[in-house]
C-alpha cells in the first residue's frame, strides 16, 4: 500500500512550536492532510515521551497508533465543537466518517551538535529513528551519562559530536537509523555553509556508512541533490520539519509498504532506496534558497554572488551564503543532470495558499479556513485534492477559478520571489510585483 510519510516534525515541548502539537492534533491533521505516517518527534523529551506512552500503543512491530480511547475522547470533543458551531450536515458525516481513520506514528527525533573538530566549530541536526519505546529509553539514559540535558528542549541541545550521536545510537541498536537533518541549511547542517562539513565522511568519519538518507530541507529538492556524487547510494528524503499541525505534510516521502508494515520493513526501504517518490516545497519558497542579508534586505541569486561576492553591500559583513550558491559550491555535476534512477517527486504549494490567492484574502483569515476545511473534507485529504483531484472535479463543485489557479501550480506556471537568510520565499499564481525569474523549465517537466 502506498504510505504517505512525514517523519520529521516537533512536539510542543520544542523551541518555538505551537501548543497545538500533542498526539491528538497531530493525528487529525495528518488525516487532514492525507499522511498515513507519522513521526513523533521529539522522543528525547522526558514529558513528551511520557506522553507518547500515554498516547499511543504499537500495532506492529515498530508502528504506533493512537489509543482508542485517547481517539474516542479526543473526536467526542471535536464533533461537540463542531455541532456548536453548527457546520452542515454533510460536513458533520463527513468529519465522523474521518474519525475511524488514524495515521501510523514512528519514534523519531532530532539532536542538535554543537561542537568542534579539526578547529572548526560545527553545528549539525540529526534525526533518529528507533525500533521501540525500549530502546528509546536506553538510548535516553546513555545520552544522559554523557551528560546531555535533555530538559534543555525539545529538540536536545548536545556537545556531542554526529560521530558521537552515532556511537550512543548504534550501541544500543543498530536498527536505528541516523538522518542528517536538512542538509543544506546554513546554519545546523551536514552541508550547511556557515557550520557543516564538505562530505558525509568528514562529518561521520567510521559511521560513514551508516548514514542512508538525507534530508532535503525546505530550501533544495532532490534534482539539486542529485548534483553530489556522494548522495548516489543513499536515499533522499523529505519532511515537513512542522512546527504546527498546519505545516505538516509541507514536504513528504511516500513509500510502497505492506498493509501490515513494519519498522523494519520502512528501514530497509530507506536502505534500499525503495522510495516511490517525495512531495517537495518549491524549494524556491524555502528560508534559505538564495544569498542575502535579512536585516539589510539583500538577497542575490548564486550568479550574482558569483559576480558580486559574498560581502553586504549594506553593512559590510558577510553575507548568509544560501542553500543554492552551497550546492554549486559542492556539486560535481551540471544543474541539469539527469540521474539514471531516481524517485521522481513533485513540487505542491500548499492548499491553504493557493486558497488565500483565489480569495484575494491572506491565509490566516477565517473565510479561507473555512474553506479550506470544506474542501479537504469533500476531497478526503489535501493530497487528495492537491494529487488526485481532476481539474474537471474541481470545476463541477463551481470552482473555476480554483481549478484554474491548480491548472497553473501543476504546470510550475507560477511566479516565486526566492527566500533567504531566514525570510520565506513568496509564491503567486497569478502575477507579482518585482517577480524573479519563474521556477526553471527542468523542473517543471519533472512536475
Ligand atoms: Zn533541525
Ligand atoms: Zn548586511
Amino acid at each position: 500500500m502506498e504510505v504517505i510519510a512525514d517523519l520529521h516534525l516537533h512536539s510542543r515541548y520544542s523551541r518555538a512550536v505551537s501548543p497545538q502539537m500533542v498526539i491528538p492534533e497531530i493525528a487529525k491533521w495528518a488525516i487532514r492532510k492525507g499522511i498515513n505516517l507519522v513521526g513523533t518527534g521529539d522522543w528525547t523529551y522526558p514529558l513528551w515521551f511520557r506522553e507518547l506512552k500515554e498516547n499511543l500503543e504499537e500495532t506492529g512491530d515498530g508502528i504506533y497508533s493512537i489509543k482508542k480511547a485517547v481517539r474516542d475522547a479526543f473526536f467526542a470533543h471535536e464533533r461537540s465543537l463542531k455541532t456548536r458551531d453548527s457546520a452542515s450536515g454533510g460536513e458533520r458525516r463527513k468529519f465522523a466518517q474521518n474519525d475511524h481513520f488514524t495515521p501510523f506514528f514512528v519514534l523519531t527525533t532530532e539532536i542538535s551538535s554543537i561542537y568542534s573538530q579539526g578547529g572548526r566549530g560545527h553545528r549539525i541536526h540529526n534525526l533518529v529513528f528507533a525500533p521501540n519505546f525500549e530502546v528509546v529509553e536506553e538510548i535516553n539514559n546513555q545520552l544522559r551519562r554523557f551528560g546531555v540535558n535533555l530538559l534543555s528542549d525539545g529538540r536536545p541541545i548536545t556537545g556531542l559530536s554526529s560521530r558521537q550521536i552515532c556511537e550512543i545510537v548504534f550501541s544500543v541498536d543498530k536498527n536505528c537509523l541516523v538522518i542528517p537533518a536538512h542538509v543544506w541549511t546554513p546554519w545546523y547542517s551536514l552541508y550547511g555553509s556557515n557550520s557543516g562539513f564538505d562530505s558525509i565522511k568528514e562529518c561521520f568519519g567510521e559511521f560513514v556508512d551508516q548514514i542512508f538518507a538525507v534530508e532535503t530541507g525546505l530550501s533544495s529538492n532532490p534534482a539539486m541533490n542529485w548534483r553530489i556524487a556522494e548522495l548516489d547510494n543513499r536515499s533522499i528524503v523529505s519532511f515537513s520539519d512542522a512546527h504546527s499541525p498546519q505545516k505538516l505534510g509541507r514536504e513528504a516521502t511516500i513509500f510502497n509498504l505492506d498493509e501490515n508494515f513494519s519498522y523494519q520493513q520502512l528501514r530497509l526501504a530507506i536502505i534500499n532506496q525503495e522510495i516511490v517518490s517525495t512531495i517537495e516545497f518549491y524549494p524556491e519558497e524555502g528560508k534559505y534558497h538564495w544569498t542575502g542579508h535579512r536585516a539589510c534586505q539583500v538577497k542575490q541569486s548564486p550568479e550574482q554572488t558569483k559576480k558580486l561576492g559574498n560581502i553586504c553591500p549594506v553593512c559590510g559583513r558577510k553575507l548568509t551564503i544560501g542553500v543554492m550558491h552551497r550546492v554549486e559550491e559542492l556539486a560535481s555535476r551540471p544543474a541539469d543532470f539527469q540521474p539514471e534512477k531516481r524517485p521522481p517527486f513533485k513540487m505542491l504549494v500548499p492548499l491553504i495558499e493557493i486558497l488565500a490567492e483565489v480569495r484575494n484574502s491572506s491565509v490566516s483569515s477565517q473565510n479561507v479556513e473555512n474553506e479550506y476545511n470544506l474542501i479537504t473534507t469533500e476531497f478526503g485529504s489535501e493530497f487528495n485534492f492537491l494529487l488526485k483531484t481532476s481539474l474537471k472535479e474541481m470545476a463541477k463543485i463551481g470552482e473555476e477559478r480554483l481549478a484554474e489557479a491548480m491548472d497553473k501550480v501543476r504546470k510550475g506556471d507560477i511566479f516565486i520571489d526566492p527566500g533567504y537568510d531566514g525570510v520565506f520565499g513568496v509564491v503567486k499564481i497569478w502575477s507579482f510585483d518585482g517577480a524573479q525569474d519563474k521556477p526553471q523549465k527542468e523542473q517543471m517537466a519533472l512536475f
